[in-house]
């Protein structure tokens, strides 16, 4: 045992994250929750009960004056529609379960009122979640520090207010246009492989009823995406309340017109302040190195709470989907990144995809591009050979607006549901989809599962039934690990090229080799 131990720590980084990930994935295989059984508790304050209800054939939820039925392999559209209720509407809710009485074989009747939470009987894959929850919360916090003194120190050494702006129209420009790509072989994978005409009735409506409650509060979401708005908010009105609150776009713009106007001051002057932050910039810096040793530890973490918590019997149903979605980001980070990276710099391809593996394992096991931006500014400078002054611009500005894989994923997600729901999209619909979809990736914060609330805007858009969403949510757990890994990848490849074309990149591949 201690020798196995022993031999794991000697291994490479990225090899420890991926046995971590194939044992966490195992593990939470073997230690899945049971999909039959869910923990009710209720009852006044001062009384309450927790009842263990198992193999029930039918869970009828009253609230807010409906019915939801649950048959017995939904759970988790029960559990969804139960925690979109608001604690209120909780509490005057009431559940009848219907089940077959293990000893008398008879059916039984259960009425549970005062409802106040219904959840999953946790396993140990679930039970090691905080470890998990620790680590992405580490990798946050190191992420705002990190991009504000690194972006004020790299723009101390920008004295060239035109380069500034070239850099940013050009990185804006490779987004939108890489976004648009993605979004169309999604589009033609989704067209090609149809998986909305290979799904079957049955579940097409259970899923609809099941996840009704759930896909509504989605729904009354406030969702808009304008242009203009977005440049507006960019200007921040206080640059301790957009570091507080993770605007991203706003400290970007908060760090390049403070480092800027630190190099118009007099020297003395300028000098221990940019020693601060190159001083916080290093800290962070160190944190990085510290928090990836600890990374397979936390991937472990991650991995075996989400795959103990996944249903695995929908993905049967949605095998199609998650097919086509999987098929376009691979084509989407294998071949178009990779003619970027061919065409427009001198790294190559296979140098590439190996340094950026561990950034896609942590995007993978997060779920997060913001959490892994630490792990991908450092694999930026140190591997890539990318500047500090155009990493620590193009990849926070990427982290938030350039999501491929979200934006594929829309793509995909929209032809799906259009074809379920029995329309033909147009070309004139196709296009609002590449539109719309730029956009609303654009907008999804580089958070875990953003982008289906955002897939709302480009079904309203082609006005698909907003309800369709209830189809996929089920498999967006793990097609959301898939996107943010392509969409942290995808940034990665902006740097490289951008930075490149800048004469901000050493060739660090020819040290390696
Ligand atoms: N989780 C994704 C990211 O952080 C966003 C999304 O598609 O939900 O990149």
């Amino acid at each position: 045992m201690i020798s196995i131990v022993k031999k794991f720590l000697s291994f490479e980084l990225y090899t420890k994250i991926l046995i971590a990930l194939v044992v966490g994935a195992i593990f939470g295989a073997i230690f899945n929750v049971d999909r039959h059984r869910v923990q009710i508790e209720h009852g006044p304050d001062g009384e309450i009960e927790t009842a263990d209800v198992r193999n029930w054939e039918n869970i009828t939820v009253y609230a807010k004056d409906r019915e939801w039925n649950f048959g017995r392999s939904e759970q988790d559209g029960l559990i969804r529609n139960i925690e979109r209720l608001r604690p209120s509407e909780r509490r005057q809710a009431r559940i009848e379960v219907i089940k077959i009485d293990e000893e008398t074989g008879e059916r039984v009747t259960r009425v549970y009122d005062t409802i106040r939470k219904v959840e999953t009987v946790g396993t140990v894959a679930t039970a090691v979640r905080p470890i998990g929850t620790i680590f992405i919360r580490l990798l946050t916090f190191i992420a705002i520090p990190l991009v504000v003194s690194s972006l004020i120190v790299g723009a101390t050494s920008l004295t060239d207010l035109t380069k500034v702006a070239s850099i940013g129209a050009k990185t804006i420009g490779y987004y939108v246009v890489t976004t648009s790509i993605a979004i169309t072989i999604g589009l033609s994978a989704a067209n090609i492989i149809q998986p909305g005409l290979r799904m079957a009735e049955e579940p097409r409506e259970r899923f609809v009823s099941e996840y009704q409650e759930d896909v509504e509060a989605r729904i009354d979401e406030e969702l808009e995406v304008s242009v203009i708005d977005q440049i507006v908010n960019m200007v921040p009105t206080n640059p301790l309340q957009a570091m507080a609150e993770g605007e991203m776009l706003q400290i970007v713009f908060f760090g390049i017109v403070f480092g800027l106007i630190l190099t118009s001051i007099p020297r003395e002057k300028a000098e221990p302040v940019i020693k601060l932050f190159e001083g916080i910039m290093d800290a962070m810096i160190k944190l990085v190195e510290f928090v990836m040793k600890i990374a397979p530890y936390g991937v472990f973490a991650l991995i075996a709470a989400t795959v103990g918590e996944f249903g695995f019997d929908i993905l049967g149903t949605l095998i199609w989907y998650v097919m086509a979605v999987v098929i376009g980001l691979l084509i989407h980070m294998f071949i178009t990144y990779g003619i970027l990276l061919k065409g427009l710099s001198s790294m190559p391809y296979l140098y590439f995809f190996k340094e950026i593996r561990p950034a896609q394992l942590i995007a993978f096991s997060t779920s997060s591009s913001a959490a892994t931006l630490p792990i991908n500014m450092r694999l930026g400078e140190e591997k890539m050979g990318c500047s500090k002054e155009t990493t620590s611009f193009i990849l926070p500005l990427g982290a938030t607006i350039n999501m491929d894989g979200t934006a594929l994923y829309q793509g995909v997600a929209a032809v799906f549901i259009a074809q379920v729901y029995g329309f033909d999209l147009t070309i004139a619909q196709q296009l609002t989809v590449v539109l719309t979809a730029t956009l609303a990736s654009i907008g999804t914060a580089p958070v875990p599962g953003v982008g289906i609330v955002m897939l709302i805007i480009v079904l309203r858009a082609i006005g698909v039934p907003e309800e369709g969403v209830a189809l996929i949510l089920g498999v967006d757990r793990i097609l959301d690990m898939m996107r943010t890994l392509t969409n942290v990848t995808g940034d990665a490849a902006a740097n490289v090229i951008i930075s490149e074309s800048e004469g901000k990149r050493s060739d660090t591949s020819k040290q390696a080799a």
